[in-house]
Parts: structure tokens; C-alpha cells; sequence
């Protein structure tokens, strides 16, 4: 056994992460109310006052990320056009949109420039020209990921690897992490559905620690690919990629998206895996929906291929390095394998 894990009548009780060491005890959670954390969502609200025409127009007029103020951002780098992407589902609601997706660099770079050979290597992706959802009935009905569709979200990805070519011919990058967030819970700073890609001199310390527990306990990951099984954890399998509930994520709610066998960089994963790959994440995005959600997609050639998402509507409750999971999540996953097949 190289994760330390102890299970009682074949139910988890706790697992340390052999990555950070914080344990997560598995305990009951359904007497516990979220009325305090799940308050204040107006979007919640069954019946949200009527939108005035005007408030939509000053969101977007105020929003750097929108179509017509590109001139408020820094110079763009790349795009993809309408004519690349022939099926975008915006095409209808933005006559004569410019691109559908576009990267700049981010006016406040993650890291110094003078780390990265004096250049900003932290990029923004917007994801689509779109604000709003169609029909908004409330300033929060704001577009999100999954309601791009899959097929987008597999050309923001193809559009992330163009742009981490770009990103790796600096020398002095040596390791580039893709960071989403979304929804304010999550920290998300601007409403417009982006992503951040964020280029490194040496891998970002979440990634070192992943790699140096590599180091020290190989095949840890196997090992818990056969526990959430096991557990009932599994979500989706597809060829090389797998992607579960993870026991040992950041928040009560997490989820890994992993290839196993393979030890490298999505610039040089062949398109057909790349696909499986961004398929397999949309599709937990998809379940989350326009819930407030974080996830990072991490590579190293140490290390196995994967992305972490975290579901952020629940309470954040890391007590001295302990977590909480719900003794509900084998049942959760379960509804959540049907919600997929349905779709
Ligand atoms: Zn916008
Ligand atoms: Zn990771």
C-alpha cells in the first residue's frame, strides 16, 4: 500500500494526500445546513426583478473582454475566427463578430517579467465574445463554459496549445499551467468567461509538490485509480483518460481528470487524445454547470497528464490541514455517471 488510506465495512474513513498531507475523514453531512454559505445568490432567487435593456448595455460597455473594447485590453497575441470555427453557436447572436476566442496578455502578470527573460508570460483566454446568455433575466445570468458546448470548449483548448507553443519559445519559460475560474465564489475578477495560462520559469509549487510525491512514492496514482473504483469514485473512462471524484482534491468537491501512461506536455499530446482529454474535463464542467467552479490543468514530464476541477457553491472548511467529505459522494457520483449517460 502506498497511499495511506483506511477503509471500515469497505467504506473510506480517512485518506491522507500523499501530495499536500491533508487528510480528508469522510463523515455524514446531511444534517449540516448551507443556508448561511448558499445565501446572498440573488441568481437563486426564483423570481429576480425585471432587466432594464440599459443595465445589460453598461455591463458590457464596462467590460474589457467584450467585443467593440478590444482596445481596452493589451495587444492581442492570437485568435480564433468565425471562419476557423464554422459550428460556433454564437454566430446567430453576434453578427459580424471579429473571433470567437482571444488571447492577450494579462495586465497583471501572475509572475515578475523579469523572472521569464523580461517578457509577461501570463495570458488571458476569452472564450467567447458572448456576455450574457441569451435571454438574460438577471445580471447574473452570464455566460459560462458548459454552455459553450463541447466542441467549443475543444477549439479553447486547441487555441490554449497554439498559444503555449508560443509561451514555450520564450527559453526561459520552462512550465505553463491553465487557470479557470468561475463565478465570484471562485475569485473569478471579471464576469466575461476566461481562462488564464500562466508560463513559469520552473514548475508553480502545486506542481513541484505533485511531482516531488511522484518522486517519492511512485505508482501512488494507480493505486488510487483502483481505490476510487473501488469506492465507487470512478466517473468516466475513455481510452487513456479517466476522470473521478477525487477523495484527496482542494475542496470537499473535487474532481481529476488523469492520463495515466502519459507523462508529458498537452503541446505534444496527439490531437485524437487531446480530444478525449478536453472531452472528458467538458464533461464534469458540464455537470457543474453555471456553478461557481476553479480548475487547473497541470503537465510536467514527470508527471501523469491531468486537470483538477473544484466545485466551490459548498463551505471551504480546511481545519489544520483536515478536510471533510461527505459520506454521500459514492451515491453523488453515482447520479452524476446516470446525469452523464442521459446527456
Ligand atoms: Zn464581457
Ligand atoms: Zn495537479
Amino acid at each position: 500500500m502506498i497511499l495511506e488510506y483506511e477503509l471500515r465495512d469497505d467504506a473510506l474513513v480517512w485518506i491522507k494526500s500523499p501530495v499536500t498531507g491533508v487528510i480528508s475523514y469522510v463523515v455524514d453531512v446531511r444534517g449540516k445546513s448551507f443556508a448561511f454559505t448558499l445565501g446572498g445568490r440573488d441568481e437563486l432567487k426564483p423570481d429576480p426583478p425585471p432587466l432594464e435593456p440599459e443595465t445589460l448595455h453598461n455591463a458590457i460597455r464596462a467590460c474589457p473582454f467584450c467585443p467593440g473594447n478590444e482596445h481596452q485590453a493589451p495587444p492581442e497575441s492570437l485568435r480564433l475566427t468565425p471562419a476557423e470555427f464554422p459550428g460556433w453557436t454564437g454566430a446567430a447572436q453576434i453578427e459580424g463578430a471579429g473571433w470567437v476566442i482571444r488571447a492577450f496578455n494579462n495586465l497583471f502578470p501572475r509572475i515578475p517579467e523579469a523572472l521569464t527573460g523580461g517578457r509577461n508570460e501570463s495570458w488571458v483566454v476569452v472564450e467567447d465574445p458572448r456576455h450574457f446568455l441569451d435571454r438574460p433575466r438577471s445580471i447574473n445570468d452570464l455566460t459560462f463554459t458548459a454552455a459553450l458546448g463541447e466542441r467549443h470548449f475543444l477549439e479553447l483548448i486547441k487555441t490554449d496549445v497554439r498559444l503555449m507553443r508560443e509561451i514555450f519559445a520564450n527559453s526561459s519559460v520552462h512550465s505553463v499551467v491553465v487557470r479557470k475560474n468561475q463565478g465570484r465564489e471562485s475569485g473569478a475578477s471579471q464576469p466575461h468567461p476566461h481562462q488564464q495560462l500562466i508560463g513559469s520559469p520552473a514548475p508553480l509549487p502545486a506542481v513541484e509538490a505533485e511531482v516531488r510525491a511522484q518522486h517519492e512514492r511512485p505508482g501512488w496514482w494507480p493505486e488510487l485509480l483502483e481505490l476510487v473504483e473501488r469506492l465507487g469514485l470512478l466517473i468516466e473512462r475513455d481510452g487513456p483518460v479517466v476522470s473521478y471524484s477525487s477523495p484527496i482534491g482542494a475542496f470537499p468537491r473535487s474532481y481529476d481528470i488523469v492520463m495515466p501512461d502519459y507523462h508529458g506536455l498537452l503541446v505534444d499530446l496527439p490531437e485524437v487524445d487531446l480530444q478525449r482529454f478536453a472531452r472528458a474535463l467538458y464533461r464534469i464542467l458540464r455537470i457543474l454547470g453555471p456553478l461557481p467552479l476553479d480548475y487547473e490543468i497541470h503537465q510536467d514530464p514527470n508527471l501523469p497528464l491531468h486537470a483538477h476541477v473544484n466545485g466551490r457553491l459548498y463551505p471551504y472548511s480546511n481545519v489544520a490541514g483536515t478536510l471533510n467529505l461527505p459520506s454521500v459522494l459514492p451515491q453523488n457520483v453515482a447520479a452524476l455517471r446516470k446525469a452523464l449517460t442521459r446527456g
